[in-house]
């Protein structure tokens, strides 16, 4: 039918029609909190370009469990920053490591029966290179740059280094990858999430928890993980910059939807229970092919760039924080997540009543 029998804003005139006909929705507990674990006691420390977001010590964190819980959110999405650090991210599969000790603490709670604690699961915050996996030096590296990395710095900017000094290595990776996700379901996790995007994560987490006794435990893989620029005030919050380099020969290029098709579905080939796509806002395309082909569980991260781009706004008072909050998060549901990591999950959850 058309105009002037058709009229769509008739159903628009009140917020109680507009309600009716409403097609997405939000509810508490789609929402998962990252939270950043770090050694001591009584820390509290805002990271600089992520007002609201704060490295917690475990009992700090222990607080910030139960509001979440008593806010009905889903989970906790949990990193670790390590007293220390080395070349094989030890801190990272230690079984008195930052998050398994936190992770032990956390589910003794009454707020974990209501919360899903999740891991992630990776390197780079805890080795001394920053990678995700174990690098290693190519034969042709001398230490000093070649003419080649030369030419690729100017032309890719500073922060990429030639694809020839360094190889992060997949395989040998995937041992310590596999150790750290076994180590974490050990402690507690309800989940594991591995997010360092080596080829076979999946199958060798799912192989050595099943071998420990862990077969009930789900992986939610970080399957299609684009190699982005909104993950800069993270590498503050998490202290895990790569000290050379970037992480383009393992997370995706930004260009390529079809080939995140078939990262997830090898992810889910080997075994991953749920997917988790990351960023989200830049990569909403994404997520709506991945929900139109894949019938498993889909969440998104709404990455740090992404919150802190937001908070600068609101600062300036060029966007309305709360309108722009939940309309961001909307718009993930609506491209197709079922669950949305964001640092904005007490706040919504508060707006959501
Ligand atoms: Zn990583």
């Amino acid at each position: 039918m058309e105009f002037p029998v058709t009229r769509l804003r008739r159903l628009r005139r009140s917020e109680a029609m507009r309600s009716l006909v409403r097609e997405t929705s939000l509810e508490p507990s789609a929402l998962i909190y990252p939270l950043f674990l770090c050694p001591g006691e009584g820390v509290r420390k805002e990271i600089g370009s992520m007002p609201g977001v704060f490295n917690l010590s475990i009992d700090e964190a222990v607080k910030e469990a139960e509001e979440a819980a008593a806010l009905g959110l889903g989970g906790l999405l949990l990193f670790g920053l390590p007293e220390s650090k080395d070349e094989k991210g030890s801190g990272a599969y230690d079984e008195n490591g930052i998050v398994q000790t936190g992770l032990r603490e956390l589910k003794k709670l009454s707020a974990a029966k209501k919360l899903l604690m999740i891991a992630d699961v990776c390197l780079c915050e805890y080795t001394s290179h920053g990678h995700c996996g174990i690098v290693k030096k190519a034969k042709n590296a001398p230490g000093t740059a070649s003419k080649k990395s030369e030419a690729n710095k100017s032309a890719n900017g500073p922060e990429s280094g030639s694809d020839t000094d360094y190889e992060i290595e997949n395989d040998s990776s995937l041992r310590l990858i596999s150790k750290t996700a076994t180590s974490l379901a050990a402690a507690g996790a309800d989940i594991v999430a591995p997010s360092d995007m080596m080829d076979g994560r999946v199958a060798a987490i799912r192989d050595e928890m099943d071998d420990a006794g862990f077969e009930q435990t789900p992986i939610l893989s970080y399957a299609a993980k684009f190699a982005s620029a909104f993950y800069g005030p993270f590498r503050e919050a998490a202290d895990s910059a790569p000290q050379f380099g970037d992480r383009r020969s393992y997370q995706m290029d930004g260009a390529n939807l079809r080939e995140a098709m078939r990262e997830i579905d090898q992810d889910l080939g080997e075994g991953a229970d749920m997917i988790l796509m990351k960023p989200a806002m830049p990569y909403l395309d994404v997520i709506r092919a991945a929900r139109e082909r894949f019938d498993v569980p889909i969440g998104a991260y709404q990455v740090s760039g992404e919150y802190s781009m937001l908070q600068a706004a609101f600062a300036k008072g060029w966007l309305e924080p709360q309108r722009a909050m939940m309309e961001s998060l909307l718009s993930i549901r609506r491209a197709g997540a079922g669950f949305i990591v964001t640092y904005f999950a007490k706040d919504a959850a508060k707006v959501l009543g």
